[in-house]
């Protein structure tokens, strides 16, 4: 296992081919990995992810990579927060040892013609809002395993979808990987951290409260009694509503196909996907 904190400064490595050497060279001398994939603009959610993966394995590497095929052509990539110097000083101080920070012309090289395309868990919600997002979501985090052979991979609970659709993908194709799923970290009001809340103007910023406050008057409901998912959806949207925000969906759904409940009588995920002027911010809980 990992020494305590050392704030020790990473090492970053570039070159997919540089990244296969030193894990080939880990695994040889008989250690385990542990790979937690970002996008960057690190908060403290992205580094629990770290802290988790350090105390299970001998090596920790954190990917940062913006990847365009996640995003669809109207969404934030181009604008999408870089902040790769403020992140390397967030890691050193977490002491994660490796940073793998590629370019996007080395992931996706001339040609690039294949695609992990996942049904299932991935068609409704995020899915029918972001088509082809978990498709490129798959397609990275496969290219990433393969790259950095990890024992773990850790994912936040904050990406409910997310987590399935990587589990499926992982049962699906036999990856001799276990995923971990992190649980959310939040603001003191409530707001799950997001890399997309840095994108909110003082006057939004009370608003997004309005998520959280949903989900627990979600799971306040359930525990008094109200049990038909179309009332509790209905007063979920007030409160969203309440605050100006525009509805992409509230959902309670099985927390393993995602289906839609109509009645909560046992375990169930709360859903929310939600726009604040041009923030699209998403969050969840499990109720029930
Ligand atoms: P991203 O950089 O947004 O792709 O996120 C990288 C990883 O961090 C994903 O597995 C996310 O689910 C996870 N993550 C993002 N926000 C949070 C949070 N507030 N709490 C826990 N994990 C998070």
């Amino acid at each position: 296992m990992n020494s305590p904190h050392t704030d020790v400064a990473p090492r970053i490595i570039h070159a997919a081919d540089e990244l296969r050497r030193v894990v080939t060279a880990a695994r040889r001398a008989g250690k385990t990995i542990g790979l937690v994939p970002t996008m960057g603009a690190l908060h403290e959610g992205h580094l629990s992810l770290v802290d988790a993966a350090r105390r299970d394995n001998d090596l920790t590497i954190v990917s940062i990579f913006v990847n365009p095929t996640q995003f669809g052509p109207n969404e934030d990539f181009a604008n999408y927060p870089r902040t790769l110097e403020s992140d390397l000083d967030l890691l050193a101080g977490r002491g994660a040892q490796l940073i793998f920070a590629p370019r996007t012309d080395q992931m996706y090289g001339p040609g690039h013609a294949t695609h992990v395309e996942v049904d299932g868990p991935a068609l409704r919600l995020e899915g029918a809002f972001r088509p082809g997002h978990f498709r490129g979501v798959a397609t990275i985090v496969l290219k990433l395993f393969n790259l950095a052979s990890p024992d773990r991979a850790y994912f936040g609970r904050k990406d409910y979808q997310q987590s399935l659709v990587i589990r499926r993908m992982v049962a699906d194709l036999d990856l001799p990987i276990h995923v971990e799923i992190c649980p959310t970290v939040r603001e003191a009001d409530g707001l799950a951290l997001s890399s997309r809340n840095r994108y909110l103007s003082p006057e939004e910023r009370p608003r997004a409260r309005s998520i959280s406050e949903s989900l627990r008057l979600a799971a306040r409901l359930v525990e008094q009694g109200t049990r038909d998912a179309a009332t509790l959806i209905a007063r979920m949207s007030d409160v969203l509503r309440a605050a100006d925000l525009k509805l992409d969906y509230v959902a309670l759904a099985d927390p393993d196909t995602l289906e839609d409940v109509s009645v909560v009588d046992g375990p169930t995920v709360a859903l929310i996907a939600a726009r604040l002027g041009k923030t699209r911010l998403i969050d969840n809980e499990v109720i029930g």
